[in-house]
Parts: C-alpha cells; structure tokens; sequence
C-alpha cells in the first residue's frame, strides 16, 4: 500500500516519518545541529547536488524538518512542500518567487492583514501591479483576471467574517488565462478543503494555526507541483525565513491529531454559531455551516467541514463587546486562532484596529463584531460559558 492509498489520519501519522529512525525511536528526533560532518568527500559532493540523501546545512535542509514536509505533501497529494519561518514568510516568499516587476496579480479584499500589506505596500514597491476585488464579486475577479494576470491569490473562509470563496470557479477562468492559482488555506485546513483538488495550483498555511493546533509554535507551509515548489524553496533557502527544528517538530506532532482535532473544531464551532444565532443579544452570526450564510451551497460543496471559526456581532454598539468579554471565562481574549482553548478576539481592536469607523463599514466589518475560534473543549460548556456571558450584558 503507498501513502496515496491511506486515509488522512493514516498519511498525518505515517506518511513523512523517516524509515531508518535511529535506535528505534516512534517519533522524529529534534535535530539541533546546525550543520552535518562527512568523512567522504565523494559522498559530501553528490548531497550538496542533491544527487544522495542527506542534510549539508539546516537553513537548506533538516532532518525534523523534512519529516514535516513530507507529511504535507501526503495530505495534500502535492508533488512537494516547503517550510517557512511564519505564515507570513510562506506567503511573501511565494509572491516574491513568483511575481517580477511588470507582472499583475489578481487578488481578494479579505485576505489576512499582513498579506493586505504585502499587496498594498511591498509588491507595489517591487513594480508588481495589484488588483484587488470585492471577495464575494465573482464576476468582477473574473473580469481582472481577463485582462491578464501572472497569479490569482485566494483566501477562504476568510477573516474576519468568514466569506467564501468559489476555488473551483476562477480556477477555472484564472487557467484559461495562463494565471497560477494559490489559495490560503489556513481556516480550512486540509481536513476540511483541499484546493489542488479543486484546481488551485498552490495551497499555503500557517502552520501557526490549526496545523501546530496548540498556540505553541509558529510556521508556514507551502505544497504543490514540485517544479514551483523548488523555485520558492531556493528563495527561501538564499533568504533565510527557515522553519526551526524545534517548531517543526511541534507542527509535527500536532499534525498527528489533526483530523481528530478539527472534527471537534467544526462540530463545536456549528454548536455555538446555532446557539448564538437564536440569542436575542445578537445581532449577526458569520458561520458558512449555518444555512443563511451567504454562499452555503458553495462551502457545502468545496469543503468537508465548515470549520472552527465563526464571528458574530452584538446588538448595540462596541461598549457591549467591551462588557461582554470579561465575562467571558472559557476564552482567552487574545490574537490568533486555532488552537485546542477557545480564543476571542475584536477585529475592532485587533485585525482591523488601524482602520476609522468608516473603513470598517466598508469592509463589512459591525464594530460590534467578535471573532470566535471554537476550541476543542465540550461544547455544552462553551455554550453555558456564553449563555452567563451574554446574561449579564
Ligand atoms: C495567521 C495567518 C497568517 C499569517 O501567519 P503567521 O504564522 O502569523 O505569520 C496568514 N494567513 C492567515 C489566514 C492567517 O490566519
């Protein structure tokens, strides 16, 4: 049986571990050593050409950090991953392999803040031209991707209001005009969509997030046809924003428990969107698993689950968000998402606190809003935690 045939709890445990363990180990060791001595000069030589296994220099390559890798790349059904320092390195070290001064990129409105930036201020800076579209505007994405664009960049569900996004559509129109197609991942997770399935060219993480699952390490991952994956893994190998052994690790063991992780994530993030959505306190629920979610048959379509991440907003005005929170003991009020503790946050003073009142209007964003990140606790707890929260406001 080869790893194509495993089911993904199978592939998540097996599929990246090396096969020669030393000293029968059941888990990859955390290899410090920065780099890696031989005897043979021969031998040396054909590693450094990548003509033998083996490791040279751990900015390159690792031995806890390929293990990671290799997982990746099973559960994506990818030709080849690479690791990066953050998501954020992922993410800019893929645009910056491959986007050049002259190129045009089509992208969404709703992408993560710091990618915002990358488009708004660093790719500019570069002489890539941007093009970014209302996120729930297909046609109009279509309509840029027409006039020509060496990438399409996708993110779905995306943040803070949990849009989504038809992969599968401008994939489509985004091939038939030549356009690579990279989708951030991050929210799903492959558990919940897998966008080379769908048609993206590229899926990209950060591993910070669900895939490490335990707000403990930070990382990126990017997977795909191995000819663009080995462009962006020398960018990132001359560029230095290299996952550390001891973080790869950590992804590693959190990948272990992935699928049984977001089954909890999705069946306690629907538990509490239901329940809130019937709360009298609430204005508004943003969950695609709930049926008036805006593109329910699309997220039905493209994703096996609905996710861990929902956001609501309150009546009134964001004096509620200020006394709900405190209130609020089966969540840490921090940044960040997807881990096994339930995390809230208000984009108002997180996401999007450099935005006027105005701006966050326009993006659709109540400045009532909470963003929610159902963790893996019993949901009938998390639901009595909100019901003494939302009582007392
Ligand atoms: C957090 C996040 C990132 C950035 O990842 P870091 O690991 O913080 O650099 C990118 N995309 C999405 C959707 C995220 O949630």
């Amino acid at each position: 049986m080869t790893d194509s045939n495993r089911h993904f709890s199978t592939r998540a445990i097996w599929a990246g571990e090396p096969k020669d363990l030393h000293r029968k180990d059941v888990a990859t060791p955390v290899h410090h050593s920065v780099t890696f001595s031989y005897e043979d000069v021969d031998e040396w030589f054909d590693v450094a050409l990548d003509q033998r296994p083996g490791y040279i220099y751990s900015r390159n390559k690792n031995p806890t950090v390929r293990p990671l890798e290799l997982t990746m790349r099973a559960l994506e059904g990818a030709g080849e991953a690479v690791s990066f320092s953050t998501g954020m390195a992922a993410i800019s070290n893929t645009l910056f392999t491959l986007l050049a001064p002259g190129d045009r990129v089509v992208g969404i409105k709703d992408t993560y803040g710091g990618t915002n930036k990358i488009f708004t201020e660093f790719l500019p800076r570069a002489g890539v031209d941007v093009a970014l579209c209302d996120t729930l505007d297909f046609d109009a994405i279509e309509a840029e991707i027409r006039k020509g664009c060496k990438l399409l960049y996708l993110e779905t569900p995306t943040n803070p209001t949990l849009k989504v996004v038809d992969i599968a559509r401008l994939s489509r129109v985004a091939h038939e005009h030549h356009a690579l197609v990279v989708v951030d991942n991050t929210f799903a997770t492959p558990v919940n969509q897998r966008p080379l399935d769908l048609g993206a060219d590229l899926v990209l993480y950060s591993a910070t997030k669900y895939l490490n699952g335990h707000s403990d390490a930070m990382g990126g991952i990017l997977c795909g046809p191995k000819d663009i994956v080995d462009r962006v893994f020398h960018y990132r190998e001359i560029n230095g924003a290299t996952l550390h052994a001891n973080s790869a690790y950590m992804i590693l063991r959190g990948l272990k428990t992935l699928e049984l992780r977001i089954q909890r994530h999705n069946e306690n993030a629907q538990r509490v969107a239901e329940y809130l959505h019937e709360h009298d306190k609430v204005e508004a629920v943003f969950y695609p698993g709930l049926p008036d979610h805006h593109n329910h048959t699309i997220a039905k379509a493209q994703m096996d689950g609905y996710g861990g991440m929902l956001s609501f907003s309150l009546k009134g005005d964001f004096e509620q968000v200020k006394r709900l929170l405190p209130r609020m003991r089966l969540a840490h009020k921090a940044a960040s998402l997807g881990s096994v503790s339930t995390l809230v946050g208000p984009p108002r003073v997180t996401s999007h606190v450099e935005l006027t009142a105005e701006e966050r209007r326009a993006a659709g964003i109540p400045e009532s809003l909470i963003r929610y990140s159902a963790g893996i606790e019993n949901a009938k707890d998390l639901i009595a935690d909100l019901e003494q929260a939302l009582a007392g406001i």
